[in-house]
């Protein structure tokens, strides 16, 4: 019932996809972290403490279930753009922490006692991992997680509570497995067992704010973006024919690049001022000038 109530309260914030994962802790992806730690294959943007990856009452405090929501962005694509399609809109953490917010709010009024801690992106948990558990889509070799509506092309959110919503099924099924998105990558970094190196990762590399290898540097220039990489996803047959994202926060205010002249002369407060409310904000106008700097020499 009151499952019901949170469905209906997520469909009227336009959200299409929200589901229950259990409270944990969960051990098989604590074995799937521990392997890929051993094998070098993480970032440092991860929470550093494992234990707090697999068990969210770590983190809440009586944890009892986590809803998960997953947020379409697809708008079409746009020739032009040196921006990834993530970061077309306004910047979507913003966007998303609201309508959490909202939800948990909800979620006080109809529920005694109810706790909850909402996050994206910001949060100790692995966040495909739960849209997996609560039934939401399927995992891609690509590593991200795919739903019929709207390809992979989601951002996910979730809220840890202390309500026990009764937990969703996940979906017995994976992508078609048709290998594009493995020949495609311009690391290498899909390894075609559903494992990936996230540190070949050219979305990964546009983020660094250390300086590049030369490696890195070569990565960057298979590619023409200065945030983010779309490819694996771009090529994916599950990625063709969806639908554009309903919601309307994500067809305002977009952009899709930025040049040199943009950036040339403004101070990082200015670029603040200017870009803080973007999506790729917060990598700064240093980190963007580099790799805009790299692509240039390219083209030179
Ligand atoms: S985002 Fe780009 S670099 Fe990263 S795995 Fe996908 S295709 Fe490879
Ligand atoms: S491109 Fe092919 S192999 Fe890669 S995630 Fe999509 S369906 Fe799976």
């Amino acid at each position: 019932m009151v499952k019901n109530r949170l469905k209906a309260f997520c469909h009227a914030l336009e959200i299409e996809y929200v589901g229950i994962a259990p409270p944990g802790p969960y051990f098989d992806l604590k074995e799937i972290l521990e392997s890929r730690i051993g094998k070098g294959y993480y970032t440092g943007f991860e929470e550093k403490e494992l234990e707090r990856r697999i068990h969210p009452a770590l983190t809440l405090d009586g944890a009892q279930s986590v809803i998960v929501c997953l947020f379409p962005y697809f708008t079409g694509d746009n020739e032009n753009a040196n921006l990834s399609k993530s970061a077309f809109s306004l910047d979507y953490h913003g966007i998303i922490r609201q309508k959490l917010g909202q939800i948990g709010e909800c979620l006080k009024v109809h529920i005694k006692d109810f706790r909850y801690k909402a996050f994206v992106d910001n949060g100790p948990l692995v966040d495909r991992y739960l849209a997996y558990l609560a039934g939401l889509g399927f995992f891609g070799i690509n590593n991200h997680i795919i739903t019929d509506s709207y390809g992979s092309y989601v951002f996910i959110g979730y809220i840890i509570n202390n309500y026990p919503f009764e937990p969703d099924k996940p979906l017995d099924r994976t992508c078609v497995q048709c290998g594009h998105c493995v020949s495609a990558c311009p690391g290498c970094a899909i390894l075609g067992d559903f494992e990936l190196n996230p540190l070949k990762c050219l979305s990964y590399i546009t983020q660094k704010k250390e300086a590049l290898s030369a490696e890195e540097i070569e990565i960057l220039n298979k590619n023409h973006l200065i945030y983010g990489c779309d490819i694996c996803q771009d090529v994916c047959p599950h990625n063709k024919k969806i639908a554009c994202t309903k919601m309307d926060a994500f067809h305002k205010h977009l952009m899709y690049s930025i040049e040199s002249k943009e950036l040339d002369g403004l101070s990082n407060r200015a670029f603040k001022k200017k870009y803080g409310n973007r999506t790729f904000g917060w990598i700064g106008r240093k980190t963007l000038v580099r790799n805009l700097g790299l692509l240039r020499r390219k083209k030179e």
